[in-house]
């Protein structure tokens, strides 16, 4: 096992690495920017390292510095946590040719998964059901990608071969719509994620977003932990996730894991990775693969019983898998709210300092935050400041102990989305469960709420 872990990430996920990292009795260097260098979390590191300025391009997308930190550290190995390099197969490449073990994929695996376009085509070899569309980058020709998109039948979507984050995609209802579209969204995949490539599907008008958690080691063997329903969504963006996925037939479900399972061993996957589908009329289709820890990785720890952070740092240090599909059993229910800094009906971003923090708990609720009162939210990075995990015997005590949790959660000196997460662990509809991802939009629209 290693003795000691950087951490190229910050925020709760950095903590919850941290926690990790702790429980196995490794030693943590924590790498912070100069907006971050008064957070608790790199208190708590046993040593911690500035790697550059607020804005990430300057610190944590800063590769030599995160490189040169794990050095002077003598760290053995490197977390990405989500977002910034965690999905950068340069980045993993220069970690392990610099003598240190990336915990996450082989840089091949994660080229192979970054571009949309040849993950489609390698889950498809692989037995793996992909969205209805064109195989490949869309041509130039703007004759070829109107015939292209009149086989496939509007509406459709356009995709960045290199996007992520829920940008770099454009839903186009007609012809006379088509070249503009195209266009728009090359030149923003290329601004965005350096990469001008975009490919075609059907755009699915009322899917669910339901994923498969799987783990597997360098040995051959992948397990899946089911699967988590996201599909409560704003701007493309999940807000809220729950596991199981309610009223999908189980059995369904542990087919299409399965396949997945397969397609890992089939590749040579390492590590924890997250196959995401849309789900419509009773069938999968499968969109992306993520090679990283989620962000609502909790939900399914909750009903495993299995860390999975500790489980990818096991697997990195080359131990076998643990668990035997068998072994994997499925308690209960649980819902994730992220509890972002935003106007709750906008999404406008509010940082700042916040006032007054009284944390939720109680039976089967997890808090998942780096933030603390007097702590002031940095207006550099993402808006997410906690995550608020509830877990149940069944659906309904998952949802009751929720809406607990939310009514005693304070944050003051801010805004923030819980009540907006109020109003929906009341909504009739997210009640009954398996709404779509157009939803929530369609909700607020609907009230009229809707302004950004
Ligand atoms: P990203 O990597 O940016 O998250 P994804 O390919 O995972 O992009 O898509 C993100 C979200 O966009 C999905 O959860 C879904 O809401 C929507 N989406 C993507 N592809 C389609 C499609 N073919 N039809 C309908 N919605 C889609």
């Amino acid at each position: 096992m290693f003795e000691k872990i950087l951490i190229a990430n910050r925020g709760e996920i950095a903590l919850r690495i941290q926690r990790a990292c702790r429980e196995l009795g490794i030693k943590t260097v924590a790498v912070y920017s100069e907006a971050d260098r008064e957070t608790k979390y790199v208190k708590l590191a046993d040593e911690a390292v500035c790697i550059g300025p607020a804005a990430s391009a300057g610190s944590y997308l800063n590769m030599p510095a995160i490189i040169s930190a794990a050095e002077v550290t003598d760290a053995q190995a490197i977390h990405p946590g989500y977002g910034f390099l965690s999905e950068n197969a340069d980045f993993a490449e220069r970690v392990e040719s610099s003598g240190f073990v990336f915990i996450g994929p082989k840089a091949d695996t994660i080229r192979l998964m970054g571009d949309k376009i040849s993950a489609k085509e390698t889950m498809k070899t692989a037995g793996v059901p992909c969205v209805p569309g064109f195989d490949g980058a869309l041509p130039d020709g703007l004759k070829d990608v109107a015939s292209i998109a009149k086989r496939i039948g509007y509406p459709v979507i356009i995709k960045a071969a290199g996007g992520g984050g829920g940008r770099g995609m454009r839903v186009v209802h007609t012809e006379a719509a088509l070249p503009g579209a195209v266009t728009m969204t090359k030149t923003e995949a290329q601004t965005a994620f350096g990469n001008p490539t975009v490919y075609m599907e059907k755009y699915l008008e009322n899917p669910r977003h339901v994923e498969i958690q799987i783990l597997s080691d360098r040995y051959g063997n992948a397990v899946y932990l089911g699967e988590r329903d996201c599909s409560m969504q704003r701007r493309h963006q999940k807000i809220i996730e729950e596991a199981p996925a309610p009223l999908i037939p189980p059995r369904q479900i542990a087919r299409i894991s399965e396949r997945c399972a397969e397609a890992c061993r089939k590749i040579g996957y390492r590590g924890a990775g997250t196959f995401e589908f849309l789900y419509e009329n009773g069938a999968f289709y499968f969109i992306e693969m993520n090679t990283r820890v989620q962000v609502e990785h909790p939900v399914t720890e909750a009903i495993t019983g299995i860390d999975i952070v500790q489980e990818q740092i096991r697997v990195a240090a080359g131990e076998r898998l643990r668990l035997r599909q068998r072994d994997v059993t499925v308690h209960g229910h649980a819902i994730e709210c992220r509890i972002n800094a935003e106007d709750p009906y906008t999404f406008t971003p509010f940082p700042g300092k916040i006032e007054f923090y009284h944390p939720p708990g109680g039976p089967g609720i997890r808090v998942d935050s780096h933030i603390y009162q007097g702590y002031t939210v940095p207006p550099y990075y993402d808006s997410m400041i906690a995550k608020v995990i509830a877990h149940g015997d069944t659906r309904e005590q998952a949802i009751r102990r929720m809406r607990i949790a939310l009514s005693e959660m304070g944050v003051g000196g801010i805004k923030t989305n819980i009540p907006l997460h109020q109003e929906l662990m009341q909504d009739a509809r997210f009640i009954e469960g398996g709404t779509s991802i157009h939803y929530l939009e369609q909700r607020l629209a609907d009230k009229g709420e809707v302004k950004g």
